[in-house]
């Protein structure tokens, strides 16, 4: 999970209406007719999802697909919107919904089935790996007057840690893994709310064991196997552990993971 906002810049109004007006005729009419109020409701896309709730504009269906359509349209201002969100995340490799995967995909934060107005809406485009956007995302943005998902641009999680993990060492050096949510005092019932759904909607315990079993228990496997004498093990993953600590954000998977080795390395290392 993301625990800090982006500092990205939008123009999404002017951006719009350059597309809409490069668009062929048929096309153009549909959008032209309802331009003002998907023009008003890109501009209000930030209170919108702050107020938790957003509610789409009436379209008739010739309009709904045209607005449906103008995202995988091939004007040059549909491609530049496309490719400057994925630019700007240029130094951002993993998929900031789940922090697992490498980002493939662009995401409509609000899906463009019932949200067509925000299709070409930077603010609502959002790299994302291939699980995240397909698998359990899809169409989904909220139930009733809660919003699902944590949004990487706006939504500023609270810089404490939330996400946490238990091991236990089973026989035959079995890991049992599993991560589970606090709400610390300083964060607000309302966020831990918002944080808990996107935690279960992107079924992120499941994703985050897999990821820890199939690549941080191998990696200290090799650790206990490459040192002949307790001591040495004992040093070697105690380094190794403490520099994941480090290198990885509170609130990700491999930060919470290695926290919680702490208290079984002697026994790892027997
Ligand atoms: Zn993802």
């Amino acid at each position: 999970m993301k625990t800090s906002t982006s500092p990205l810049k939008f123009n999404d109004k002017a951006d719009f209406k350059k597309a809409v007006h490069k668009q062929r005729k048929s096309r153009k009419a549909a959008l032209v007719a309802k331009e003002v109020q998907a023009s008003a409701k890109i501009d209000a896309y930030r209170t919108d999802l702050s107020g938790g709730v957003i509610s789409a504009i009436a379209l008739s269906p010739i309009e709904r697909k045209a607005y449906y359509d103008l995202y995988t349209s091939k004007a040059a201002e549909v491609l530049g919107i496309k490719k400057s969100v994925i630019d700007l995340y240029g130094g951002m490799k993993l998929c900031p919904y789940c922090q697992i995967d490498t980002h493939k995909d662009l995401d409509h934060f609000y899906p463009r089935s019932v949200f067509p107005e925000l299709s070409i809406s930077s603010q609502n485009l959002v790299p994302a790996c291939s699980a995240c956007n397909t698998t359990y995302k899809k169409t989904k943005w909220g139930n009733g007057n809660s919003r699902s998902f944590i949004h990487p641009y706006f939504d500023a999680v609270p810089d404490v840690q939330f996400l946490f993990c238990t091991v236990s060492l089973l026989p035959g050096k079995l890991y049992k893994i599993s991560y589970w949510l606090k709400r610390d005092p300083l964060v607000s019932t309302s966020v831990f709310g918002l944080i808990s759904r996107h935690f279960i909607e992107l079924n992120l315990e499941v994703r985050y064991i897999a990821k820890a079993s199939s690549e941080e228990v191998p990696k200290i496997a090799r650790i206990i196997e490459g040192y002949a004498s307790y001591d040495d093990r004992l040093r070697e993953l105690s380094n190794f552990v403490n520099q994941q600590c480090v290198a990885n954000l509170k609130n990700t998977w491999a930060h919470a993971f290695h926290q919680a080795l702490s208290p079984h390395m002697g026994l790892i290392c027997r």
